[in-house]
């Protein structure tokens, strides 16, 4: 006999896996669903590993956390609204290593181990459709461990395998004749191996600018080359000097596009991750230009396959939460509460809202960087999937986390939130870790 539930694959196991899996395994009367995860624990980019290459079953290297990155949210902000952190003594943001552990209690809190197959990738997803035109998923996966193929199918698809895993690497003319050490910040751990060395950064958002900050109290001097308009106020770093972007190498001296060279002795590409969906069949449509990935609706929804889910589209946004709505809104979907328009009336207004940023001078790679829209963005499926969406103290919080980095990026880090209310927060200052 079939089952009358509705079947959910989850490709992923990191958080917005895990959210999603939370909220499916809490309806088991209506779904039935299984995550899969490629390595051997749940975490996604919070699993740190000395690895930089290949894991033990010869797939890439997933996570590119760094030893001691610490987070750029503060934890009251970063937490999942149903599952409140720990609230310790310290700074509110947290070693990587805290976060992980969360991660394992949400994932043991909510029961979730049941519905994971750990050790198990994805390698093909293939639409089917039924005699009544409904569309299904014929899912392969390999167990990592016995190397079994197995097929199955399912009714809906939530793709959770995260997007920073492949580096972007710009070329730049005479590359090939550096002869000192590269990485992408995906590979980059620790900073003591650059001990008294002349390193080249290119790229200051936020692995940039990390990086730098930590490879600067080792090295002998670092250049942060970027494109920004203005130099980042990088308060006492003396030996970080910033540059324009990198005009080309010819050996180890780096040439600026302001014509300023550099001795360089090491190089760490932080130019951005590339958006890919190795395992999605050639018949759904899925374009990534730019990191722009089309054709979807509320950056969430395939519009040709509104059973096909892609979660952690948006940029600038506060991850954990925007997976908890999101979850809620794929379900809601899912079980009718929520009506979609039709595949043209989502297209038409997608192109109008595109169109419209577009218009407004937004490249289309950074469409999908909600920044001050995510806001609205929040309200709007939290309305629709008719569940409540996130008190004001949280944004409060954001925009004074914002006000704090730009005042000063060394010492923002520093600081405890406290939450008292809907609309308040206390704030201390803590001795620097
Ligand atoms: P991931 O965590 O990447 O998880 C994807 C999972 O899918 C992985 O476990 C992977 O193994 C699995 N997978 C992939 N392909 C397959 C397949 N074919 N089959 C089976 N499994 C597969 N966000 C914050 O809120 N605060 C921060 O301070 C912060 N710092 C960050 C620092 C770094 C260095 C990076 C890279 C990101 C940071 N982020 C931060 C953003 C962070 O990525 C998100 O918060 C969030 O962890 C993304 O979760 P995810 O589940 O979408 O993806």
């Amino acid at each position: 006999m079939p089952s009358s539930k509705t079947r959910i694959a989850i490709i992923g196991g990191g958080v917005a896996g895990l959210v999603v899996a939370r909220h499916t395994a809490a309806k088991l009367d209506t779904y039935s669903l299984t995550l899969f995860e490629q390595t051997d624990q749940v975490g996604g980019t919070w699993i740190y590993t000395d690895e930089t290459d290949i894991d033990k079953h010869g797939l890439p290297i997933h996570s590119s956390m760094y030893k001691n990155l610490r987070t750029n949210l503060p934890r009251e902000v970063m937490q999942i609204p149903d599952f409140p952190m720990k609230h310790n003594e310290g700074p509110s943001f947290v070693h990587h290593s805290v976060i992980r552990e969360y991660l394992w209690d949400y994932a043991k809190h909510f029961n979730l181990y049941p519905h994971i197959k750990l050790n198990t990738v994805v390698k093909h997803v293939e639409p089917d459709t039924l005699p009544n035109g409904q569309t299904i998923w014929m899912i392969t996966y390999e167990d990592l461990e016995s190397k079994i193929e197995t097929t199955k199918t399912f009714d809906a698809v939530v793709v959770c395998n995260g997007h920073y895993t492949v580096g972007h690497v710009p070329h730049i003319p005479g590359i090939e004749s550096f002869p000192g050490g590269i990485i992408h910040s995906h590979q980059y751990r620790v900073p003591e191996v650059y001990a008294r060395k002349k390193v080249c950064i290119l790229g200051a958002s936020w692995s940039g600018m990390d990086i730098a900050m930590e490879v600067s109290e080792y090295a002998e001097k670092v250049y942060l080359s970027h494109n920004l308009p203005e130099s980042v106020d990088l308060k006492m770093l003396e030996n970080v000097e910033q540059r324009p972007g990198i005009q080309s190498i010819q050996g180890n001296i780096f040439i600026f596009r302001d014509g300023s060279t550099a001795e360089v002795d090491n190089f760490i590409y932080c130019t951005g991750y590339k958006f890919t969906y190795p395992f999605m069949s050639t018949k759904v449509e899925m374009r990534t230009d730019d990191n722009h990935v089309e054709p979807t609706y509320k950056h969430l929804i395939h519009m040709d396959y509104p059973n096909l889910f892609i979660m952690g589209l948006p940029g600038i946004v506060i991850p954990f939460p925007l997976f908890h709505l999101q979850a809620q809104y794929i379900l809601s979907i899912l079980e009718g509460r929520i009506k979609l328009p039709s595949t043209e009336q989502m297209r038409e207004e997608y192109e109008m809202e595109k169109k419209a940023l577009l218009d407004l001078g937004i490249p289309l790679r950074h469409i999908a960087k909600l920044k001050e829209r995510q806001w609205a963005y929040y309200d709007e499926i939290a309305a629709a999937a008719n569940i409540p969406s996130f008190p004001p103290v949280i944004r409060k919080i954001y925009d004074h986390v914002d006000q704090m980095r730009e005042l000063d990026l060394t010492a923002y880090k520093n600081y405890q939130y406290r939450i008292i209310d809907d609309e308040n927060f206390a704030l201390c200052y803590c001795k620097p870790c």
